[in-house]
């Protein structure tokens, strides 16, 4: 069964990160229809100076956002958070250039802790790069650049093909003005 997020949720994910601060973070239920839906929602707290969600989160596959003024692709925990363990299938991650999704490939079950010094040593180069091209970027006016975009494709089909679909994990992202008719969604 495909399961999507409706074009509803999505403006509200967009709207949260465009105007909210903190970071919003919860669970995604599906319904009988496929329909993917927010639940459980909880805004981030001020931990060390930044606005992060710390949720006990009892389904695979989670959302949480980063707002304008934190990271705007997902971070090394967050990708660990599902290529680590098997718990999650799915992590949603909506930010300033669309919506991230890092998740499992079905039937795959090595996992890899990118924490560890020598993997993380591998992919760390990539998510500095992804830091910097995006950081240059947001001084642009355009809210969707396209050279950027290209640039984030490049690094994340790099980082899956050589590091993490080894291990069952893929990053993918879906700029905003791409998506119209609702999100398909990995589950
Ligand atoms: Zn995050």
């Amino acid at each position: 069964m495909s399961v999507y997020l409706s074009q509803d949720t999505i403006k509200y994910l967009e709207n949260k990160v465009l105007t909210c601060k903190r970071e919003i973070c919860g669970e995604i239920v599906i319904d009988t229809n496929g329909i993917a839906h927010l639940s459980n929602e909880a805004i981030g707290q001020n931990i060390n100076g930044r606005e992060l969600c710390d949720h006990q989160y009892r389904t695979p596959i989670i959302f949480h956002t980063h707002p304008l003024n934190t990271y705007s692709y997902p971070s090394i925990e967050d990708i660990n958070k599902v290529s680590k363990r098997l718990n999650y299938s799915c992590s949603i991650i909506a930010s300033q250039w669309g919506i991230w999704q890092v998740y499992r490939l079905p039937g795959i079950t090595k996992t890899i802790d990118i924490m560890e010094p020598k993997n993380h040593e591998k992919i760390i180069p990539y998510i500095r790069d992804l830091h910097y091209k995006t950081k240059l970027a947001s001084n642009v006016s355009k809210p969707y650049d396209e050279t950027t975009i290209r640039y984030i494709h490049r690094n994340i089909d790099y980082i899956n093909d050589n590091i993490l679909g080894v291990y069952g994990t893929i990053i993918e992202i879906t700029p905003w003005n791409k998506i119209s008719k609702g999100l398909k969604i990995h589950i």
